[in-house]
């Protein structure tokens, strides 16, 4: 059957026109979507891609203009269009879902209020009570719970993911033939992403909708789009149905996009010590009992506070030279243990043990000490580093601090750190301008590391490095770890790089150590169904051995503040039952070196497509 089309530009060209010499944005892009089709916009950041979805939408601001072309509307002019037939497309034509939903709703008025009000300016013969019903026929539809409570909420009042998909319902309140969807799922955690694209998905097939999907993520749309566009420096490089190009890329942008998305299953995982390799062997770092609650003033009134239990009883014992990755989505308390685990902030109850003592009973001079034997590497390359500092001197201030080395010893040793990890040493008397995100995170490797500390603590590490960047680093650990028997306890959202670095792997909900076991099994045969939801929602361009439909959980954790009387994740459980409602399941023993705290595990699974060498023969 043929399909109509619905959009049309050509050879669209955008410049910003400020500068005496226009500098091009957009060049000669020429593209189309038909009815209920999606199109994705894959491209790098830079590329230009939102640039295009705002010009769709009539949105060309100063200092940008558009230097020729055309986009149409079932043949209606967008640009050329004057402001009461713009206002048209954009309310009943075109609707817009950005990265940024927050910013689409008057902060001092209701959501739902603000919805119908925009459907009745498109749609004046709709009285109020009727639109009404429509914004709460449509946050049925996007599974917003209690919908009608929700519609009288201020924006404020709403979750990452509600608001999200509040937005949606605005972008296609008008009965809107085709949304854009800019970077939707970006900031938002993976299962909550996962249930945005299925949403997606929804509408298309009940109403119809025509999607136009902008994102810089292959395995977000791999599943989605039927066709799929490639953009690089402002140009459209190759475009074809989805399957085709992905299998077989014909521009260096597009192998590029798809050989730098995550892969989880087909990676190799770092070995983990058995219990017989640890028998005899003192931890490094044992965490027993760690809680951290904090009170902070409520939102909701001008008096008053609550206390938020981010940390909720933490217990774990890292091995010399082990690598655990601590994993888990935004507000699980990860951050919170990563700076209890330094001593940053001391905890309301339980210890830290390092190499047997115990970190609450030390006196000043011996926590002055243990900053250099547990270092902390930060995540942000840029704000990390002194900017009017010389490169070695950002190295060497930890031995000016804690180590007898002066002068030429000194700078020999921040010569050799430097080599180490890969930074020239004749860098040490330059500035860090004009570094690579890669090559800063290098100086944070050797700061942390020049005092060859036994235990290092890595947030997000790596999260602000693309994934070319990624891999020589997570070589160089892996050969500081062989060489100096380090270890290390990565603080990570990517699964992806937790696959890849980790020998061990802890999963946290809500405050809590829900399951924690080798990278093999927590990857492969999963116990706590939050953790195998995690993985089936995990962004990969390799086909998941978890069937979503299955694993995929819905709504959002509940609040630090209120929590529920049994456990934590049971409104949100596939397979909770009563018991779980009024009890809260310990971390228990499920098998050697794994625990997990469910009431119900799941049985195991073992992925026929999971590989791990160290497990296989
Ligand atoms: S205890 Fe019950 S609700 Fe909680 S994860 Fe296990 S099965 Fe689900």
């Amino acid at each position: 059957m043929m399909t109509k089309e619905l959009l049309k530009v050509t050879d669209l060209s955008i410049a910003n026109v400020g500068p005496a010499t226009p500098r091009p944005i957009l060049k000669n892009l020429s593209l189309s979507v038909a009815e209920s089709e999606t199109l994705a916009i894959l491209g790098r950041s830079g590329a230009g891609k939102s640039v295009l979805g705002r010009a769709l939408m009539g949105w060309v601001d100063a200092p940008l203009g558009v230097t020729s072309g055309r986009i149409t509307l079932e043949g209606q002019d967008v640009l050329g269009a004057n402001p009461d037939a713009l206002r048209r497309i954009r309310g009943t034509g075109i609707g817009y879902v950005g990265a940024d939903p927050t910013r689409v709703f008057d902060p001092t008025l209701p959501v739902g209020r603000q919805i119908a009000d925009k459907y009745r300016a498109v749609r004046p013969e709709v009285s109020a009570k009727e639109a009404m019903e429509r914004v709460h026929e449509l946050f049925s539809l996007v599974r917003i719970p209690e919908a009608r409570h929700r519609m009288a909420e201020l924006p404020s009042k709403y979750s990452g993911g509600m608001i999200q998909r509040a937005a949606i319902v605005d972008a296609m309140i008008g009965e809107t033939k085709l949304v854009i969807a800019d970077n939707v799922t970006q900031p938002l955690d993976v299962t909550v992403a996962a249930q945005i694209i299925r949403l997606f998905q929804d509408l298309r097939e009940r109403l119809g909708t025509a999607f136009l999907f902008i994102t810089s993520s292959v395995p977000t749309i791999k599943d989605f789009a039927d066709r799929i566009v490639v953009m690089d420096q402002g140009e459209i490089v190759e475009e074809g149905p989805t399957p085709q190009l992905l299998a077989a890329p014909r521009t260096e942008a597009s192998e590029k996009l798809i050989a730098q998305s995550p892969r989880i299953w087909g990676t190799t995982a770092p070995e983990s010590l058995s219990a017989e390799d640890i028998r005899d062997m003192p931890p490094a770092l044992s965490i027993t009992a760690l809680r951290r609650t904090y009170k902070v003033p409520r939102k909701d009134k001008l008096f008053g506070s609550v206390f938020v239990q981010a940390v909720r009883g933490a217990d774990f014992d890292v091995y010399p030279g082990e690598s655990l990755a601590i994993v888990g989505e935004s507000g699980c308390g990860k951050s919170t243990l990563m700076r209890l685990l330094t001593w940053l902030e001391e905890p309301d109850d339980g210890s830290v043990q390092f190499h047997g003592k115990n970190v609450g009973s030390f006196t000043a001079r011996e926590r002055f000490d243990l900053r250099a034997q547990l270092q902390l590497v930060l995540q942000d390359p840029y704000g990390s580093i002194p900017a009017h500092w010389t490169i070695g001197r950002t190295i060497s201030e930890s031995l000016r601090l804690h180590s007898p080395l002066k002068g030429k010893a000194r700078r020999a040793r921040v010569e050799e750190t430097m080599a180490e990890v890969g930074l020239d040493p004749a860098l040490y008397d330059k500035l860090p301008s004009g570094l690579s995100a890669g090559q800063r995170q290098r100086i944070n490797v050797a700061r942390a590391i020049v005092l060859e500390p036994t235990v290092l603590l890595l947030d997000e590490t790596f999260s602000a490095l693309d994934p070319m960047e990624q891999t020589p680093l997570i070589e160089l650990f892996r050969k500081l770890q062989r060489e100096r028997s380090i270890t290390c306890i990565f603080i990570s959202h990517d699964l992806a790089l937790v696959r890849r670095v980790a020998s061990r792997v802890a999963v946290m909900y809500l405050g809590r150590i829900v399951e924690i076991g080798s990278n093999h099994n927590v990857f492969s045969r999963p116990l706590h169904p939050y953790t195998r939801a995690l993985l089936s929602a995990a962004p990969t361009i390799e086909d998941s051995p978890y069937d979503p439909n299955e694993c995929l959980v819905d709504g959002e954790p509940p609040s630090p503040i209120r929590l529920p009387k049994g456990c934590a994740f049971a409104d949100r459980c596939p397979v909770a039952q009563e018991a779980c409602m009024s009890s809260d399941p310990e971390l228990m023993r499920a098998s050697e070196r794994s625990r997990v705290a469910c009431h119900f595990p799941l049985a195991a699974l073992e992925p026929a497509s999971v590989k791990d060498a160290a497990h296989v023969g």
